[in-house]
């Protein structure tokens, strides 16, 4: 049998059927048996390689290698992940936000710091711990308008995905950026029990050439769970501000934690490194220090 083959994106999955965009044009796709089998699932952003019969079937048969995933939500091949963190309501938690720039630095995707609410609440103890990190940082609110053409900017020319506790004002702000997301806010999403009832399903919604942002409806929040620890030789490179430091420590096993002649620690006391960032480096330490099996 002859069939064409063609390379494409996964830009939506819903009931067992993935549409692969190619070249402006858009396939309904089935999955091969085999990665059910291999238990590899193809993920929203997954590039594809897939066969055109002709009967008008596609299948996707091969899964190109990923850049990096994603487990909940499910996407591959994200270049940037936003972290939205409302100023109050509810009030931020620096280690929740450390643990997911921390993820997505392990991962090679570019965090991405959104204080939402700011009409709220002043930001500036929030900003001054992050703004010396090198990390990018917008300050917004969905309520005033104020910082999102700044985070429209940002997505342009990317792949990006929103991540964030419930409440924090993910939705509000999309909602902002394109009526196309499928979200509720705040109020009406409580009534609904949204996370409960609605199908859990992810899309790339295509907001420019080359733009895409996860919608993620059903998904409160990408969580910080096992999967996502970062192993302990990989932790001090999670935090970008450490990098002019690590070399310049005393040992070269440095654990960056209590040692004598610790570069890191003495940025930290001269206030080049930011307290609050060093006390979650020490938290995620300690959690995975004596951790040895990883899957
Ligand atoms: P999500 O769960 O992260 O999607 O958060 P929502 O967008 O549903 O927002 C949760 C609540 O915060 C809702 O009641 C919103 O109206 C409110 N909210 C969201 N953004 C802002 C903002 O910038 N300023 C103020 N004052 N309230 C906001
Ligand atoms: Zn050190």
């Amino acid at each position: 049998m002859s069939m064409d083959k063609i390379n494409g994106t996964i830009v939506k999955g819903i009931g067992g059927f993935y549409y692969v965009e190619a070249a402006d044009t858009l396939y309904e796709c089935k999955a091969r048996g085999v990665f059910r089998k291999n238990k590899v699932t193809p993920f929203v952003g997954d590039h594809v390689t897939v066969s055109l019969e002709k009967d008008g079937t596609c299948t996707i048969e091969e899964i190109l290698l990923r850049k990096n995933s994603l487990v909940r939500p499910p996407v591959a091949n994200i270049d940037q992940l936003i972290i939205v963190v409302s100023i109050c309501d509810p009030s931020p938690s620096t280690l929740i936000i450390d643990k997911t720039i921390a993820a997505a630095e392990d991962k090679g995707i570019e965090p991405v710091i959104v204080i939402s609410k700011s009409d709220l609440k002043d930001c500036q103890w929030l900003i001054d711990i992050y703004q010396t990190t090198g990390i990018p940082l917008l300050t917004i609110s969905s309520a005033t308008g104020e910082g999102v053409e700044e985070v429209v900017k940002l997505l342009d020319g990317k792949i990006s995905a929103f991540t964030g506790n419930s409440g924090v004002g993910k939705s509000s702000l999309l909602n902002r950026i394109d009526s196309r997301f499928h979200l509720q806010t705040g109020e009406i999403s409580q009534k609904l029990g949204r996370g409960r009832h609605t199908t859990r399903q992810v899309e790339f919604l295509k907001l420019g050439e080359n733009t895409y942002v996860a919608d993620t409806p059903g998904f409160s929040s990408i969580s910080v769970e096992r999967y996502d620890l970062v192993k302990k030789e990989n932790l001090q490179y999670c935090f970008r501000e450490f990098e002019p430091y690590l070399n310049q420590c005393k040992f070269v096993s440095c654990s960056h934690t209590c040692e004598k002649g610790c570069a890191v620690l003495k940025a930290v006391e001269e206030g080049v490194i930011s307290k609050s960032r060093h006390e979650s480096y020490l938290a995620m330490y300690n959690e995975v220090k004596d951790l040895k099996e990883w899957n």
